[in-house]
């Protein structure tokens, strides 16, 4: 048997073996932290000691953290808590934050697939609160959500300042930061509500967090339970909220590893542009993730290209599929500026915590293989 190689990390990681340990021990038990017996306080005790860890990863009070089921989730609770106010989103954002916020206005991105700050500035001049009012004044110019780096094409969104910004034009921020934590230094100063998600860094799929900033605003979603200080009904995921802070504090603990995959990427990169002149690499000029490329390779669609790597054993993604296992114009790319031909033919190869230097030099071998025999096609 081959052995496959996952290149897709992007769209979700292995579990690693602590995280299944951890787990695996939990659900040998029954808990639910709302239960007055022992079984129950041991839960409590679980899930506090994760959301410490979960806390830690992103610099925040533990207090602030409020478990639920992802980030699609966390997502909907914030855009939707706000659906009655004007809301600006990224044209590069996630479907969960688009599609949950159908009347939000576009702030545009440059070729480079950052946002737009002018345009951003532009977007809030046309509502301006009353100097240094914050909070939601109905009609006017409430929330903001930015992403803290794209899920295709790895572009790390200047926050910092969008968040200056924000706070400027008395807005609040959202940042889906699911792609960027465990990944790069994260912290929740300047942000209102941050969404992340166990399954991109480590730990289980079907748990997440929202995590609040100082507004004193907590989005709710769901109605019936008291659990999470009423933020989040619904009897805790005990095993995944452990499996979680599990998989947070080992990222948190190796941060530095990511510096590790920005070498491999480089690597990766250049060896790519010697085997086909032609490729296309996407947010090259961009701040990016150290562990995600996405480049088109013209002459061939991005499901073809999919499906020739899969039977060579590699898994990649063309970064927008995560919905459905069908293969999507990216609309990143298109916000980027891309045309339609270039943005179809587009893959992204995401790495982590267990690739190795060998797993690249396998892909590079099929990389030149499939890029010849486009080469003979075309
Ligand atoms: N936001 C971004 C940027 C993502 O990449 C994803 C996962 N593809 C999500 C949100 C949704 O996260 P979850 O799988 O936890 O619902």
């Amino acid at each position: 048997m081959t052995t496959r190689i996952y290149l897709d990390y992007n769209a979700t990681s292995p579990a690693r073996p602590e995280v299944i340990e951890t787990m695996t021990a939990i659900l040998h038990e029954p808990r639910n932290a709302s239960s007055v017996h022992s079984e129950g306080r041991e839960a409590r005790k679980l899930v506090e000691d994760a959301r410490e860890k979960v806390a830690a990863l992103v610099n925040a009070p533990p207090a602030q953290v409020i478990f639920n089921s992802g980030a699609t989730e966390g997502n909907n609770t914030v855009l939707k808590y706000f659906a009655a106010d004007r809301i600006l989103v990224s044209a590069i954002e996630h479907p969960s934050v688009l599609e949950a916020a159908p009347h939000a206005e576009k702030i545009p991105v440059t070729k480079d697939g950052i946002v737009d700050l002018a345009a951003l500035e532009k977007l809030l001049a046309e509502s301006p609160l009353p100097s240094g009012e914050r909070g939601r004044v109905r009609g006017q110019t409430n929330l903001i959500s930015v992403m803290a780096a794209n899920n295709e094409t790895g572009a790390i969104q200047p926050i910092t300042q969008i968040s200056e910004i924000a706070k400027r034009h008395g807005a609040l921020f959202h940042c889906d930061a699911v792609q960027a934590a465990g990944r790069i230094p994260l912290g929740i100063t300047g942000i209102d509500f941050m969404t992340i998600s166990a399954h991109k860094l480590g730990g289980p799929q079907g748990v997440g967090a929202l995590i609040l900033g100082l507004c004193g605003i907590t989005p709710t979603l769901l109605d019936g339970g008291g659990q999470e200080k009423k933020a989040r009904a619904g009897t805790e995921n005990v095993a995944g909220i452990s499996g979680f802070g599990t998989a947070a504090n080992i990222a948190h603990q190796n941060m530095q590893n990511y510096k590790k995959l920005e070498t491999l990427r480089s690597a990766l990169e250049t060896e790519m542009k010697k085997i086909a002149q032609n490729a296309i690499f996407h947010a090259q000029n961009a701040p990016r993730l150290p562990n995600t490329t996405m480049f088109s390779l013209p002459g061939a669609s991005s499901e073809t290209l999919l499906m020739a790597f899969d039977l060579e054993g590699i898994s990649l993604s063309n970064g927008s599929a995560c919905t459905s296992g069908t293969v999507k114009t990216s609309h990143v790319l298109k916000a980027m500026g891309c045309n339609d031909k270039t943005a179809s033919s587009a893959i992204r190869v995401s790495t982590g915590w267990d690739t190795r230097e060998s797993d690249i030099e396998i892909f590079l071998k099929v990389f030149e293989k499939i890029s010849d025999r486009l080469k003979r096609k075309n």
